[in-house]
């Protein structure tokens, strides 16, 4: 059967602030408001025990009351810009109200009728049968909320931990756009992109700073919402996997159930959760305890200056202005951090071909296996560019700089210094070649025989037979030279 896949999703993103939505509880570990606690506390740990980053105010103690966050306000304008969205100067919270017990308030504090922002957009393009399309993804509002704690069940009991009640979170929902798994990766790659970018949040889905729901339905019957999809590769299989049961449903003439769903990551399946609730079930009304959220033009404007270029923007840049291949400028704007580090290299040494194929390849191949974040790699990138700087005037060959290179990550030793501490100087003495070489031919006469016949191909043969001689250290193009020279 034929199916129409109809896709909408919300995410859930922690805003990078240093404290909560309402009150002054830290939301990470490396805040300054965390450490003045640990100090007073005592507490050095590297991880937050549990229900130690609370207060009155996130546990919904009686009498207490809500302050909002203007750096969380802040982040949401920021992010709602960069997609596009239109900001309402005058937006409400709502209470939705529900009893659980990740919730001491028995109600979350959200953006229910007049959100922050609504009506912007992401453009996608994802590939169809090798062909790129270009969609844009309409975004219909992006607003604040607070999270809710973290449950822990066990056998006989369950665990809550309220560290994560209050923390700042921005909701960000599409219109049933997305047709398919692939479309709605291309979807999330980009959104987490972006908001890295920004710097309004990690996108760490594993640490759910990034959560996932897709709403699915086919043929324009009902939805269903797919909940605790922790990886890109879960929303693909969990997408995929919600189409064929939905299809089989169909097929089979029975109707599917308007049901909340979660991904079972073991079994790779999702299993139903609850039926879905309605939004009458919520009994949302105004929160009486925060005034209306007023945002004026000027503030709004003042945030748009702090948005940086965005990736879409710096890939085009980058393949005009370096001449560059576009798949290239892509991993170079990947992220930011890293597209920042090739810029500052690309100041200091202007080959941009080398530079940009040194990057995506040994560089990159580095930091992956050594397991380092671009964030986090501390060799400046100015020592980079003298080491290009050595290949470019000759003193090394590009294949000498590949051993350099972690040498340098490895002791922070200068370029020019190891070559001389190791003897890594390109070997470019005519006569030291000829004799290399002289053995080389010495050494394969079949080969050269093979040569003369016509099999020029064996060139290549012979210079790689030069270069292992001379540890890679030959000058390519001087040995190209004497070898066709010699064998003619
Ligand atoms: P809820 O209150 O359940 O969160 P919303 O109306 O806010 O419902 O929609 C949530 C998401 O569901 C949105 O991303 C929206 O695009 C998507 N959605 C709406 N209708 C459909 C549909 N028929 N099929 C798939 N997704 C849908
Ligand atoms: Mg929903
Ligand atoms: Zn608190």
């Amino acid at each position: 059967m034929k199916y129409n896949p109809t896709i909408g999703i919300e995410v859930h993103a922690q805003l990078l602030t240093q404290t909560k939505l309402f009150c002054g509880c830290p939301t990470r570990l490396d805040s300054p408001a965390l450490a003045r606690r640990r100090d007073r506390a005592r507490q050095v740990d590297w991880k937050a025990p549990p229900n130690t980053l609370t207060c009155p105010v996130c546990l919904g103690m009686p009498g207490t009351l809500p302050v909002i966050n203007k750096k969380a306000v802040e982040l949401a304008i920021k992010a709602a810009l960069a997609l596009n969205c239109k900001i309402e100067k005058i937006s409400n919270f709502a209470r939705k109200n529900y009893f659980y017990p990740d919730l001491p308030k028995g109600y979350q504090i959200t953006q229910y009728e007049h959100p922050l922002s609504r009506n912007g957009f992401l453009p996608v393009s994802p590939s169809q049968g090798g062909k790129v399309m270009n969609k844009k993804i309409r975004i219909r509002r992006v607003h604040l909320e607070e999270d809710a704690g973290k449950l822990f069940h066990e056998p006989d009991k369950s665990l809550i931990d309220f560290n994560r009640c209050g923390v700042p979170l921005i909701e960000i929902v599409t219109e049933p756009d997305i047709g398919s798994s692939k479309e709605a990766y291309e979807y999330l790659k980009k959104l987490r992109q972006i908001l890295r970018y920004l710097n309004v949040c990690t996108g760490d889905m594993e640490k759910g700073h990034f959560r996932c729901e897709p709403n699915i339905s086919i043929n324009y019957g009902t939805r269903t919402e797919i909940k605790n999809l922790n990886s890109f590769k879960a929303v693909e299989k969990g997408i995929e996997f919600e189409l064929k049961r939905q299809a089989k449903i169909l097929e089979s003439g029975k109707k599917v159930k308007h049901v909340t769903l979660l991904w079972d990551e073991k079994n790779k399946k999702t299993q139903e959760m609850r039926s879905k609730e309605k939004a009458e079930d919520y009994r949302y009304f105004p929160e009486p305890d925060l005034p209306p959220l007023i945002i004026s033009q000027k503030w709004i404007e003042d945030i748009k200056k702090t948005i940086p270029e965005l990736p879409d923007a710096k890939v085009e840049r980058f393949i005009k202005s370096y001449k560059i291949k576009e798949p290239d400028a892509k991993i170079l704007c990947e992220e930011k951090e890293l597209a920042d580090y090739y810029e500052v290299i690309l100041r200091l040494h202007r080959d941009a071909k080398l530079v940009t194929s040194f990057i995506t390849e040994e560089f990159l191949k580095l930091l992956h296996e050594k397991q380092i974040n671009i964030q986090d790699f501390t060799l400046p990138p100015e020592e980079l560019a003298g080491l290009f700087n050595l290949i470019k005037d000759g003193t090394i060959t590009r294949k000498i700089a590949k051993d350099v290179f972690p040498e340098m990550v490895k002791t922070r030793k200068s370029a020019s210094l190891i070559v001389k501490e190791k003897g890594l100087k390109q070997v470019e003495n005519k006569a030291e070649l000829e004799k290399v070489i002289k053995d080389v031919l010495k050494e394969h006469p079949a080969e050269v025989d093979r040569y003369k016949k016509g099999k020029f191909q064996l060139l290549g043969f012979f210079i790689g037979e030069v270069m292992r001689k001379t540890g890679g250290k030959a000058n390519p193009k001087l040995v190209n030279q004497i070898l066709k020279q010699t064998l003619q």
